[in-house]
């Protein structure tokens, strides 16, 4: 069964919709840590591991249901606006048996164990694409994530990490950030849990090559804010905000940048570079 298909400009009101709607289940979350996590935490990092996982952070599938049927009635309501092609309906159909219909307890069960397989099972069982199972499987997840990246940020800010992957989820860097401190005290930034770290400025994050000829940097002169960080070894590239130069006087989202600088993405491409 086909993707959701809708005008772009709904997509993107949708995407928005979602996040704001998983920041404020992440507000109500609170997940304190007590000592002993605590001391979990200090140890994986201490060895260079990341520090979630489903037994340090469990979800409450009761909570997961929540989120996934007012994400299921934000893209209900996305595609109700104008009407829908039956393909989108079929869609619907089959993420309504999902996400409320009587294998749902299972479903979100599942879900908080983290059985990946068995999910990927239950939706192809309903022919429900898998980008899309796996969009709304992160956009479940997403508000643990960040709560626990929050709880987990004093630590962050003060251990030394250092390390190309993200030290609460241990995903790759989506996006750096040059910062005004230190010259542009060089960041990572993960758009799985939003967490962001300190990291050594010339070195590439996904091949370690710390040959500065061989590490290009690219900008246009109009919006020296924005930046790619090419590597010639590996060929990938990290889109950089460079705060130095950022004429924005809000604070800065690197979350909405990475969504917002999809023309860098293209002159990267042109440049022979890869995301991945
Ligand atoms: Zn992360
Ligand atoms: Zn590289």
């Amino acid at each position: 069964m086909a993707l959701i298909e809708a005008p772009p400009v709904d997509m993107i009101l949708f995407f928005q919709k979602v996040r704001k709607a998983q920041q404020a289940w992440a507000q109500e979350l609170s997940i304190p840590l007590s000592d002993e996590q605590k001391k979990q935490v200090l140890s994986l990092l201490s060895k260079k591991e990341h520090v979630w996982s489903h037994e340090l952070f469990p979800f409450d599938p009761t909570k997961l249901r929540i989120y996934g049927e007012e994400i299921l009635e934000l893209l209900q309501s996305m595609l109700d606006r104008d009407g829908t092609s039956t393909e989108n309906q079929e869609t619907l159909f089959s993420l309504g048996q999902l996400l409320q219909g009587d294998g749902a307890d299972e479903f979100y069960r599942l879900l908080a164990e983290g059985d990946f397989e068995a999910l990927e099972k239950k939706g192809s069982a309903l022919s429900i694409d898998q980008p899309l199972l796996h969009y709304l499987i992160r956009a479940m997840l997403k508000p643990y994530l960040l709560a626990s990246a929050k709880a987990l940020g004093d630590i962050f800010s003060t251990q030394e990490w250092n390390e190309p992957i993200c030290p609460h989820c241990g995903s790759e860097p989506s996006m750096g950030r040059l910062s005004t401190e230190e010259h542009g005290k060089r960041y990572l930034f993960c758009s799985t849990c939003e967490t962001e770290w300190p990291f050594r400025r010339v070195v590439c994050p996904f091949c370690a090559n710390e040959d500065q000829y061989t590490l290009p940097i690219y900008y246009v002169e109009e919006e020296r804010h924005y930046r790619i960080e090419g590597c010639d070894q590996c060929k990938r590239y990290l889109k950089t905000v460079d705060e130095r130069h950022y004429p924005k006087k809000e604070s800065l989202d690197l979350y909405e940048e990475d969504v917002a600088t999809v023309q860098l993405d293209l002159v990267a491409r042109e440049k022979g570079l890869t995301q991945k």
